[in-house]
């Protein structure tokens, strides 16, 4: 038998396994809780993004169901051309008037809503300037704009303004873009100073609120509420997959840059609008968010709680500043190991190596949400103690 077109996929694939990086895919078998059954077991779960427990809320369940009663499963059609219903436009406004811009278009998800905002208004003799952190959907985009791509070291402000003054005399646009809040270590971007910048040297500004969105400012309206930047930043992105607890991402902009984006983002334009139940869903969501402040000071509570537990066991939690909280541990085999060993004593947070995050920067990422009882959290530190302990992570 000839040797298989695709042999050295399975070659890598041994490698992996070999480095002690071969994952298997857990499977949850339960809905997406605090304490969620995966494989089998039943474990504490500080891996989703479900901040606000809002994955089964009830009044987002019944939404869903309504909508698809009313409305059937499916929209049938990309939006540009008979996959815009009424409920479509009704998201994009209700997003409109929470964040207070003048208009928003809803993407299938916060990866596309990225990738295909940047590749569409930038061109190839535009430059991009990004933190070196930046997530991939974001990074995507940027190869797929053709503009040159200037990265900058992580929220270093004074190396970011180095780029633009080399940059200055150039006659193109220019994006100055970053995340939020930053997925791998928690922390939140300097904003208030980037912005400057952007205002300095021209840029437009671009920020992705992923984790930030029902997370940070009021009624989790993202950073800019948070820093109070309202109307100095260009694009604001956000994802309805996370807090919002759906599908989704959705840009923020002047009626016309959204206008413009119905013209030429290619997700937009060739691939199907949401189920009518996934717009439906997120309507609701933002109406919990403006009825149940309650949940985001839960958020906060838990994730202080949880965070400074961590620190007094003598874990390195990094630079974090939200509910994401790493701990790292250096070597990926380590954090894999840490990982794993966790999951089996009752704690479910996943390990994350390189490429995701750089060589030796290894780590298992823990996130809370509100809907973790004090009781899941106090379990959860006794365990990640008890393991960390026996693999020697902290003393
Ligand atoms: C999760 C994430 C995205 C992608 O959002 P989805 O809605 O899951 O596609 C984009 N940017 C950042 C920073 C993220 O963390």
């Amino acid at each position: 038998m000839p040797k298989a077109k695709l042999q050295y996929l399975t070659d890598e694939l041994e490698k992996l396994r070999e480095q002690k990086l071969f994952q298997k895919l857990r499977v949850l078998e339960t809905e997406q809780l605090p304490l969620s059954r995966f494989d089998g077991h039943p474990v504490i779960n500080l891996s989703s993004n479900n901040y606000l427990g809002l994955t089964t809320h009830p009044k987002l369940r019944r939404r869903a169901l309504e909508a698809t009663e009313k409305w059937g499963v499916g929209s049938g059609a990309v939006r540009a051309i008979a996959g815009t219903m009424t409920i479509h436009m009704e998201l994009e406004e209700k997003i409109a008037r929470f964040k207070h811009v003048e208009a928003s278009v809803v993407f299938q998800s916060g990866f596309t809503a990225n990738a295909g905002t940047v590749s569409a208004i930038l061109g190839r003799e535009d430059v991009i300037i990004s933190d070196e952190l930046n997530h991939a959907s974001i990074i995507d985009g940027c190869r797929l704009s053709r503009a040159e791509i200037k990265v900058f070291p992580h929220k270093d402000v004074e190396a970011c303004e180095k780029v633009l003054k080399e940059i200055a005399p150039r006659k193109c646009h220019k994006l100055l873009i970053t995340d939020g809040v930053f997925s791998m270590e928690g922390d939140i971007a300097p904003l208030p100073q980037l912005v400057e910048l952007a205002e300095k040297y021209g840029c437009i500004m671009m920020i992705d609120d992923a984790h930030s969105s029902g997370v940070l400012g009021r009624n989790g309206r993202g950073t800019v509420d948070h820093f109070n930047l309202h109307g100095r930043v260009d694009v604001q992105v956000g994802t309805l997959s996370k807090a919002i607890g759906a599908l989704g991402g959705y840009v923020c902009a002047t009626r016309d840059t959204i206008d413009f984006l119905y013209h030429r983002a290619r997700p937009f334009l060739f691939s199907t609008s949401h189920p009518p139940s996934v717009a439906a869903t997120c309507l609701a969501a933002f109406e919990v968010l403006e009825e149940e402040p309650q949940l985001i000071e839960q958020l906060w509570t838990n994730a202080k709680f949880f965070k400074e537990g961590l620190k007094k066991l003598g874990f390195n939690t990094g630079v974090s500043e939200t509910p994401i909280t790493p701990v790292i541990v250096g070597d990926a085999a380590l954090a894999h190991d840490f990982s794993r060993q966790l999951f089996a004593a009752g704690v479910f947070a996943q390990g994350i190596g390189f490429p995701t995050v750089p060589q030796g920067k290894a780590r298992i990422r823990t996130i809370v949400t509100a809907t973790h009882t004090r009781e899941e959290l106090t379990r959860a530190l006794g365990i990640l103690a008890e393991v960390g302990r026996k693999l020697k992570i902290i003393g």
